[in-house]
């Protein structure tokens, strides 16, 4: 017994199930299945979820109710269509009016297990509440997922990520320990931490690391000033969420060249945890939507009718296995393309080949012109002689926008043409012209988290 059944909702699993070292995948039948097969899986799953909220959840029933529906009513993945989506910001506002955990919690407050959140940069912080149930599942969804990056249970794991409110550590940790590998939560962000990191890879060989991509650099950076070669380290698997870098491809070389590791990208949203949802698997083809687990769709931002696949749009989520607080057609920030090409790996889940395009909210008009921090990042990362750190300063001089880049160029780098290599090569793949600052060595400020690389400067100039 193995996959869960679609008429057993919240859906079961066996605890002590795990496949052969040498399986391909956690759940062949599950993984490889016809598309059409798939959609009656899925459709099963969103009545059955929906169900749940409208029984459980005023926040669901009133809106629902409001657009003239229920969940009767929705008896094919068209219909789906018809559900209203759901803002973040929506849910903020829930939360400060049923607080703490808002109209759409799901489940008894005494049946909480763990609380997370999000850091409240923009805004009041969203509590996320999850119950054993939920722990059961994101578990679940995360070993099936990494067991398809490559990750076995003879691996060591070594987690490199703020142990916080943060999602992002726990979902990989989680995940390790239902695949049966060996958990390292190291952590990051105490003084110190990253050389302590290299002494402690050094002596525990972990195979597999979890972080973000910046902090992947940085370790390198500081294994190099330690006279240790990062290839050395014997790092086998790196995967990572929280930023765009892995899925920005002249980043993920940098990373492979570096390490000596094949790179990962992974994650879509806190608020749908398992966030790993979307990821990459060992071919590196671009994220897989394992859509029996969230169902992602890449919807026109304007009607939020799903795009046909080849397009781009926005991704919006429904937890298919979440009972606590179900997000139903979560609308994230983000912008990808989409493709139902089949994957050398066999798995029939679609992809976004380009991984996360950009956020919608980190886009840059600049001049008239649509500009994606990432589209800059894949130019920087693709010069040798830069070092690790970059930041891209937006300003605004008399009336016009002006981009500038401040990059820190490599140790033993020459700087001769170098910027204006740079500047040309920027404005031939962004289409504007970027102004190219020259810094030294470790100049720029460094993080454990997540990078804030963009200074836009045009609101308080
Ligand atoms: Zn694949």
């Amino acid at each position: 017994m193995i996959a869960a059944t679609a008429s057993l909702w919240p859906p079961q699993y066996d605890p002590d199930y795990r496949p052969h070292s040498d399986e391909k995948y956690w759940d062949r039948a599950r993984e490889t299945m016809p598309a059409d097969e798939r959609d009656a899986v899925v459709l099963a799953k969103v009545q059955a979820a929906m169900r749940w909220a409208w029984e459980r959840a005023p926040f669901y029933e009133q809106r629902w109710r409001a657009a003239g529906l229920e969940p009767g009513d929705i008896r094919s993945l068209a219909d789906f269509e018809r559900v209203p989506t759901i803002q973040k910001s929506e849910l903020r506002a829930d939360q400060a009016e049923h607080p703490p955990f808002g109209s759409y919690l799901c489940v008894e407050p005494h049946e909480i297990v763990r609380i997370h959140g999000t850091s409240g940069t923009s805004g009041r912080p969203t509590a996320f509440a999850w119950a054993a149930q939920d722990l059961a599942a994101i578990r679940e969804a995360h070993a099936h997922i990494m067991w398809s990056m490559g990750i076995r249970p003879h691996d060591v794991v070594i987690v490199c990520s703020v142990f916080s409110l943060y999602v992002g550590s726990w979902g990989a940790l989680a995940g390790t320990e239902r695949l049966g590998a060996a958990a390292f939560p190291f952590g990051a962000g105490v003084p110190g931490q990253t050389l302590q990191a290299i002494s402690w890879i050094r002596q525990m060989r972990p195979t597999a690391f979890y972080g973000t991509p910046s902090y992947a650099l940085r370790l390198a950076e500081t294994a190099r000033r330690e006279g240790v070669d990062p290839a050395s380290l014997g790092l086998r698997i790196m995967f990572f969420s929280g930023e765009p870098g892995a899925g920005i491809p002249s980043t993920k070389r940098l990373i492979e060249t570096t390490f000596n590791a094949i790179c990962i990208d992974s994650g879509s949203m806190g608020e749908v945890t398992p966030w790993m949802n979307i990821a990459e698997c060992g071919e590196r083809t671009g994220m897989h939507l394992w859509q029996d687990f969230v169902y992602t769709e890449l919807c026109d931002p304007q009607t939020w009718q799903r795009v046909p696949f080849g397009s781009r749009g926005t991704p919006v989520y429904t937890q298919l296995e979440r009972t606590t607080q179900p997000m139903i057609r979560l609308v994230s920030g983000d912008y990808a393309e989409w493709t139902d090409a089949p994957c050398p790996c066999g798995r029939t889940y679609p992809r976004f080949p380009l991984g996360i395009i950009g956020r919608i909210d980190d886009m840059l008009v600049i001049r008239g012109e649509n500009v994606y921090p990432s589209a800059i990042e894949e130019v920087l990362r693709s010069f040798d002689e830069l070092g690790t750190e970059f930041e891209i300063v937006v300003s605004r001089r008399q009336q016009m926008d002006e981009l500038d880049v401040r990059v820190e160029i490599a140790p033993s780098a020459s700087r001769e043409g170098l910027a204006e290599r740079l500047v040309a090569e920027l404005k031939r793949k962004i289409g504007v012209r970027v102004g190219v600052e020259l810094c030294d060595a470790d100049a720029l400020a460094r993080t454990d988290l997540k990078s804030r690389r963009v200074h836009d400067r045009r609101s308080t100039a």
